[in-house]
């Protein structure tokens, strides 16, 4: 009988911190679709977010390894950070092709990301090489925006998949920072461990 090929999962981010909506809806997605193992990519720098002040890249990454220490099947995944620089998805999915030649990819992304994608290099490319499902988050469900970018970018048409309904966890990485620029308390909104290396490090 033939083996049955790997299922890898990739969810990337810019992970500015890591929280529990990322977490709760990575997991949820590895259990939809029987994914073996997922791994949790944080960019080195978004080419469409330059602007943006990001916490340091290698940090960023040491968050994700504390949010997924001790859970099976999650893993965070450095090549993004290690490449430094403006982090384009393609590149990555061709070394993962090259360091796990028997899995099947699969990119797994919220539907804010919908609105950008069609920017990203070489779609085209990044769809043959991964499967790619777009994620629930509150505020709909994506289908008005995959429609839309199917209309701006016709070689995309067929190739994203939208997820039915999982978890709507109301949180972003922005709400994080903010309460602690306010000093406000961000437990249970990510991991303890996150909050003390946050707190320790005076990151945000
Ligand atoms: P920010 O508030 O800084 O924009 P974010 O919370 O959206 O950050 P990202 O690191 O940009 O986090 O997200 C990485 C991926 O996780 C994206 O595909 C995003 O859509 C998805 N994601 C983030 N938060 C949630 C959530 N609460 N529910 C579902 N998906 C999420």
């Amino acid at each position: 009988m033939a083996s049955k090929k790997e299922q890898l999962g990739i969810m990337g981010g810019t992970f500015n911190p890591i929280h529990h909506g990322h977490l709760i809806t990575a997991r949820a997605a590895k259990e939809a679709l029987n994914l073996d193992r997922l791994l949790l990519l944080p960019n080195a720098r978004s080419p469409l977010r330059m602007e943006e002040a990001l916490a340091d890249p290698q940090q960023r990454l040491e968050m994700v390894r504390l949010a997924v220490a001790g859970e099976p099947g999650l893993e965070a995944c450095d090549l993004e950070v290690r490449r430094e620089g403006a982090s384009f998805l393609v590149e990555t999915l061709r070394d993962l092709q090259l360091q796990y030649p028997d899995a099947d990819l699969t990119f797994l992304m919220g539907v804010d990301s919908l609105e950008t994608f069609d920017r990203w290099r070489e779609v085209a490319q990044i769809v043959k090489l991964a499967r790619v499902k777009v994620m629930p988050r509150p505020g709909g469900s994506g289908s008005e925006a995959l429609d839309a970018l199917e209309k701006r970018a016709p070689v995309l048409a067929g190739k994203l998949e939208l997820m039915a309904a999982g978890p709507h966890i109301e949180l972003s990485a922005t709400e994080v920072r903010n309460r602690v620029r306010a000093e406000r308390s961000i437990r249970y909104l990510v991991p303890d461990a996150v909050a003390d290396y946050i707190y320790l490090n005076k990151i945000f």
